[in-house]
């Protein structure tokens, strides 16, 4: 669905990250450097934005 606003286990406000994590990747940064870099030290909350598939799109249609 969409990025949670929150880490699911620690309450870390993660959801501003995701596109940022989005753009790091698309410049050419590994997953673990991208999630370095947006200071995700937690592996809860690295977990979170590693695992997460935008899918609002596909499940869009279905309304
Ligand atoms: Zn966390």
């Amino acid at each position: 669905m969409i990025v949670p606003v929150r880490c699911f286990s620690c309450g870390k406000p993660i959801g501003s990250k995701w596109e940022k994590y989005l753009k790091l990747l698309e410049e050419g940064k590994s997953i673990r450097e991208s999630l370095d870099e947006l200071s995700l030290k937690r592996f809860c909350c690295r977990s979170a934005i590693m695992s997460h598939v935008e899918s609002i799109d596909v499940v869009g249609k279905f309304k």
